[in-house]
């Protein structure tokens, strides 16, 4: 287990799960919105920076048998479906309210569990989230606790959000629990339980590992996230497993919070390549010298110097191709400044740049990480 853990800006589609404990403060009986306002503050700071975020919110139940002040326990189904009535429709407000002071439109999608293993449903659900996405809204899913009936229930929210990320074909799928992450014997009851940072294939050692504990909120124990880390990784989408009892768990986990990541057999370095490479339309063109495209090819970051010409009006961030003097494509990358900046420092030192712009920019233009060679 030595290989390097990922870092969140690798991915381009990432999948946020919430547990209910984390959500739903249930002796006050209500939710937890400081924490929560945090959590979507890192949303928004992704999604500003072009990534496609999806929500699969818990809570529902819980924040229904808050309102209505149910007895602690395990709850008959019928109670749990009524309470869900009441609390979705608290927790669909509370999300559309946090992702809008960000400017950002929620869209609440809830799921059965025919929904997602019925072909024909599948596809309807994946068409629609994809819209949403494509408007660059944050869908904000849960399961439709209301009609779901024992038999045909996921129950856990965690193998429920691992089926959305890989219908999604996310690339990350971010588990936020009351736990940081997997332990080679439960935490709780073994003080020496060791902390797993990276698991890169959930082999039956690593099931053993799971044990059977779950809180009284949320059914999920850590059973039910290896089993959603089997289906996401199988499918090609990495999952990290983090704590959500800090605020701004999400930048937390940038930060080198303890967590525990598993990973898909495809290098995220590749998919995020692969992304830059397809699926983005390039917003417009730099054209450089001989020499920058020679050492664009040795595997170097492209630097102002080499730049000659910048055409189209592109932002930091977006895509552009890259052509060589004669106008040949020779890469695809990620621009690290905006049309016009980018014109004003062609064929300029690195060093320049802050005097020109009067903002210390990144010395490169198109960072290696973000260059995808043209036939690569
Ligand atoms: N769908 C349930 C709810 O919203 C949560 C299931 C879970 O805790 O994973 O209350």
């Amino acid at each position: 287990m030595s290989a390097k853990p990922p870092a969140l800006a690798d991915f381009r589609r990432i999948v946020v799960k919430v547990g209910s404990s984390l959500l739903v403060d249930s002796g006050a009986g209500r939710l937890k919105d400081a924490w929560l306002a945090s959590l979507v503050a890192d949303i928004a700071e992704l999604h500003r920076d072009k990534r496609d975020i999806i929500v699969v919110s818990s809570g529902a139940i819980a924040l229904g048998r808050a309102v209505l002040k149910l007895p602690k326990g395990v709850l008959k189904l019928e109670d749990s479906q009524a309470a869900a009535a009441v609390g979705q429709i608290a927790l669909a407000r509370t999300w559309a309210e946090a992702l809008g002071q960000h400017g950002i439109t929620a869209g609440q999608v809830l799921v059965t569990l025919t929904d997602t293993e019925e072909r024909r449903r599948y596809l309807n659900a994946r068409s629609t989230i994809g819209k949403l996405l494509e408007w660059r809204s944050v869908p904000v899913i849960n399961e439709n606790d209301t009609v779901a009936t024992n038999e045909i229930r996921y129950g856990d929210n965690d193998r429920l959000a691992a089926r959305v990320a890989t219908m999604a074909s996310a690339d990350l799928l971010v588990l936020l629990s009351d736990i940081d992450g997997l332990y080679d014997a439960p935490p709780a009851r073994n003080a020496s339980a060791n902390h797993i940072p990276l698991v890169p294939r959930i082999t039956a050692e690593v099931e053993a590992m799971a044990g059977v504990s779950g809180s009284e909120l949320s059914r999920g124990g850590m059973v039910t996230k290896i089993e959603a880390g089997k289906i996401a990784t199988a499918a090609g989408t990495h999952m990290v497993i983090a704590s959500g009892h800090v605020d701004h768990p999400l930048a937390a986990i940038g930060a080198g919070a303890r967590c525990t990541w598993f990973l898909t057999p495809a290098n995220p370095v590749t998919s995020r390549k692969k992304w830059i490479a397809g699926s983005l339309e390039p917003k417009g063109t730099l054209t450089i010298d001989a020499g920058a495209a020679a050492a664009l090819r040795r595997g170097s970051s492209l630097l102002p110097a080499g730049v000659i010409r910048v055409d189209g009006v592109f932002g930091r961030g977006d895509a552009v191709v890259i052509r060589g003097p004669d106008g040949a494509e020779i890469a695809r990358g990620l621009v690290a400044y905006d049309a016009e900046d980018a014109a004003k420092i062609v064929r300029k030192s690195s060093n320049e740049i802050v005097l020109i712009l009067g903002i210390e920019g990144r010395s490169e233009m198109v960072h290696r990480d973000d260059l995808v060679m043209a036939g690569a």
